[in-house]
C-alpha cells in the first residue's frame, strides 16, 4: 500500500473572476522513505496539488470536484478539520518556499518550534525545550539557545529556512513536503539545506515530495518524477525516464531549455508561447497552443495516459496507436 496515493484529483477555486480550474485529474503515488519530485513552470498545479493534500487551501475558495486522497490506505477528503490537524505536524509535513513569511514575524523561533512539540507530542515544559534544543542542532544551526530566543527578521535566509526545516520534522513526519524549499537562498546555502534534508531524510525514513521549477535539484535528488503542466500530470517515470527518455513535448522542450555544460556556445531554446489563462482552459491538450507537434485532434481531445515503459507514462496523442491517423491532420492555426 502507497503511504500517499491521490486519484482523480480535479480541485478548482471559486473567485470574483469566475471558475479556475487548478487541478485536472491528478493522480501520484508516494511509497514510504522515496523521494519524489514534482516539476514545472509556476502556476502548473505544483504546490497546489501538495496543499490539497494536507488541505491548507482557503476555505471557502477551494472545491474538491472529484477524486481521493488516500493516506495509508483511508481517503483523508471527507476528515474534519479536527482530525487533519491530528495528521498534520505528526504524519505529514511542509516547508514552504519563503521562510520569512512561513514564520511567524512577532513570536520568537523559541515560541514557534516549541508550540507543533506541546500540541503534536504532549511534551512537559522541560523536555519541550530540550527537544526544541536538539532540533536546532539537528539542521545545523549554530549556538541553538541565542536562537531560540530571537525573532526570524534576527535570521539570515539560510538560518531562517533551517528553522523551518526543524518545525516541519519536529514531530518525525512520514511524509515532508519541501515546496521550492531552496528558492529564496543563494547558491552555496541551497546545497546545504538540500544536502541537510537527503540526511535527514536517511536518518529518519520518511518520505520527501520536492516540489521544484528547478530540474537540476530534481534530477539530484529524487527517484521518481512527476511533470505538470497547466493544472495536469503531463509525464511521470524515474529521473532516467524523464532526463533520458522524455515522451511527451513538453518535457522535451523543458530539456531543451537547459544550459548544456558540453556545448556553452550553444543557444538555450525557450518553449513559445505561454501557460493557458487558468480560467480558460482549451477542452484539448492543454499544450497544443506552444506544442511544435500538435495535430488537429489536440485541440478538441485531451490526451489519454499511454504507457511507454515500466512506471513511464506521458498524456499525449502521439503516443496513442492510433498517431498516424491523428498526424495525417496537423494542427496549423
Ligand atoms: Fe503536443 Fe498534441 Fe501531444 Fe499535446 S497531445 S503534447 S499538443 S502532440
Amino acid at each position: 500500500m502507497a503511504l500517499l496515493d491521490i486519484r482523480h484529483l480535479h480541485v478548482s477555486f471559486r473567485t470574483y473572476r469566475g471558475i479556475l480550474e487548478a487541478l485536472h485529474d491528478v493522480s501520484l503515488t508516494v511509497e514510504a522513505g522515496e523521494t519524489v519530485g514534482i516539476v514545472g513552470e509556476s502556476g502548473c498545479g505544483k504546490s497546489v496539488t501538495a496543499q490539497s493534500v494536507m488541505k491548507l487551501l482557503p476555505r471557502g475558495a477551494a472545491v474538491y470536484d472529484q477524486g481521493e486522497v488516500y493516506w495509508r490506505g483511508q481517503n483523508i477528503l471527507p476528515w474534519s478539520e479536527r482530525d487533519m490537524n491530528r495528521l498534520r505536524g505528526r504524519d505529514m509535513a511542509m516547508v514552504f518556499q519563503d521562510p520569512m513569511t512561513a514564520l511567524n514575524p512577532v513570536l520568537t523561533i523559541g515560541d514557534q518550534l516549541e508550540e507543533g512539540l506541546r500540541l503534536h507530542r504532549n511534551l512537559q515544559k522541560e523536555e519541550v525545550q530540550r527537544e526544541a534544543l536538539d532540533l536546532l542542532q539537528a539542521v545545523g544551526i549554530t549556538s541553538p539557545e541565542k536562537r531560540l530566543r530571537q525573532y526570524p527578521h534576527e535570521l539570515s535566509g539560510g538560518m531562517r529556512q533551517r528553522c523551518l526545516i526543524a518545525m516541519a520534522l519536529s514531530c518525525s513526519p512520514r511524509l515532508l513536503f519541501a515546496d521550492e524549499p531552496t528558492t529564496a537562498l543563494d547558491v552555496t546555502t541551497e546545497a546545504q539545506v538540500l544536502a541537510l534534508i537527503q540526511s535527514l531524510q536517511q536518518k529518519m525514513g520518511m518520505a520527501v515530495v520536492l516540489i521544484s521549477h528547478n530540474l537540476g535539484i530534481v534530477a539530484q535528488m529524487c527517484r521518481r518524477i512527476y511533470v505538470m503542466y497547466a493544472g495536469c500530470v503531463v509525464e511521470t517515470g524515474t529521473a532516467e525516464d524523464i532526463f533520458y527518455r522524455p515522451a511527451h513535448p513538453y518535457t522535451q522542450g523543458l530539456l531543451a531549455s537547459l544550459p548544456d555544460p558540453d556545448h556553452k556556445d550553444k543557444p538555450m531554446q525557450g518553449i513559445a508561447g505561454q501557460a493557458p489563462d487558468l480560467f480558460h482552459m482549451p477542452s484539448g491538450c492543454r499544450f497544443f497552443r506552444r506544442c511544435p507537434q500538435a495535430m488537429r485532434i489536440c485541440m478538441t481531445a485531451m490526451p489519454l495516459q499511454y504507457e511507454t515503459g515500466p512506471g513511464h507514462t506521458a498524456a499525449c496523442w502521439l503516443l496513442s496507436p492510433e498517431r498516424r491517423r491523428f498526424c495525417e491532420t496537423k494542427h496549423t492555426d
